[in-house]
């Protein structure tokens, strides 16, 4: 059986590092912010790169290496480099790859650190984004201009958990010969995987489910390796890179994202379930439930239907809030992904900055309420939404 045969759940406890002298069961922590060499010659050649080795924890580190090894298997991906959070694999992707002049199209609905780059900062470059409705994926040609670059999208989307079709952005972008970049953070590689329908580079925060306890911050950009070389560079010059002590914190957590990844899905499509039949609720998306407007593309693209449920309370801003104020298991928090249920309500807080029509563009309406399902015993998550419901 050779080592590409494994499943995913053998690739991520089994992908490991050689074993120092000691033969230890589970890897070490290599906290080391530099390597040492044996003489002129081995730090020649180790600078030119004619050898592959650890010089400097801002390039490469034993950790960090493992971290995204594992990454790489359960994305079906070439190569990778992991960050210190999301935005910094985010950022530092984007910046690797386009030059002034460059353009972009994105989904209209991505994450608020991202969306501020796009239409904050990086038009400080000359950088422009057109946008596309995520329900109108005809019409994504139609923003394709001649100094398009990237084409970008997340799926399942924050906070609305739309669906967008993975292979259709995969056709565009071959036709077009544009870079595709998904955010595969809602997903996790253990639900879908980009590259098989076409993307040419994955981005994770993996804050969110691949840490799954709330602990530590990081990031990761996997992909082809030419694309990932022009990461790696821009990012060991500019020092985006994840710490060891994360990347060994994120390397156990990979050992059982699937039977948490599994668990998670199975309680949020209960929490989705009770929410659709509950009398003060008008809609709830969620990707595994029949009534999702994309179900039929989830099914094709997912293995399961992820931790996040959006639901419309009936009673807009008011009611949201004072739904909020009623929950006591669940936490209010601004992460997701957690081993603990966290619920917001985007209209009052992440998102209260946009008019309505803003909001409503990217299907935030007043009454939404987003719920990253944990890991607690499901019974008692309904009990928390049923008792602030009624
Ligand atoms: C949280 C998040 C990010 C940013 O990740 P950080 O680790 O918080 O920097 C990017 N994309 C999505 C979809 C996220 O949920």
């Amino acid at each position: 059986m050779s080592e590409s045969d494994f499943g995913f759940e053998t690739q991520a406890i089994r992908t490991q590092l050689e074993r120092s002298q000691y033969l230890e069961h589970s890897v070490p922590l290599y906290l080391s912010s530099s390597f040492v060499f044996e003489d002129a010659e081995d730090m020649r050649a180790s600078f030119t790169e004619e050898k592959e080795r650890n010089i400097y924890s801002r390039f490469s580190n034993p950790n960090t290496t493992e971290f995204v090894e594992k990454i790489c298997k359960m994305e079906g991906a070439e190569a990778g480099y992991a960050f210190a959070t999301g935005m910094a694999a985010v950022y530092s992707t984007f910046a690797a790859l386009l030059n002034a002049g460059d353009h972009i199209v994105s989904a209209s609905s991505v994450f608020g650190s991202t969306h501020a780059l796009f239409h904050t900062y990086f038009p400080k470059w000359n950088i422009e984004t057109s946008y596309f409705d995520i329900n109108k994926p005809e019409t994504i040609e139609g923003f394709i201009k001649p100094n398009t670059k990237i084409l970008y999208a997340e799926s399942p989307t924050n906070p609305a958990v739309d669906i967008i079709d993975l292979q259709l952005l995969g056709d565009i972008a071959k036709k077009h010969n544009l870079i595709l970049i998904i955010d595969n953070c809602f997903a996790t590689p253990y639900i879908q995987n980009p590259i098989q329908f076409g993307a040419h580079l994955v981005v994770h925060s993996a804050t969110k489910l691949i840490d799954g306890q709330g602990r530590v911050l990081g990031g990761v950009t996997v992909g082809s390796e030419d694309l990932i070389r022009k990461i790696y560079l821009f990012s060991r010059n500019t020092g985006p890179a994840l710490s060891p002590f994360n990347a060994w914190i994120l390397s156990k957590s990979l050992e059982t994202l699937a039977v948490r990844v599994e668990k998670h899905c199975e309680n949020a499509l209960k929490v989705a379930e009770f929410l659709e039949n509950h009398p003060n609720v008008n809609s709830v998306k969620y990707p595994f439930l029949k009534s999702h407007p994309q179900y039929e593309i989830a099914k094709k693209q997912m293995r399961l239907g992820g931790n996040i449920v959006a639901f419309e309370i009936k009673g807009g801003i008011e009611a949201g809030r004072a739904f909020l104020n009623k929950i006591q298991l669940c936490s209010l928090s601004a992460n997701l992904g957690d081993t603990r249920t966290i619920v917001t309500h985007p209209a009052s807080t992440t998102h209260s900055k946009l008019s309505v029509e803003e909001r409503l563009a990217v299907s935030i309406s007043d009454g939404l309420v987003r719920v990253s399902v944990g890991l607690e015993t499901v019974k008692d998550v309904i009990a928390d939404l049923e008792q602030a419901l009624s």
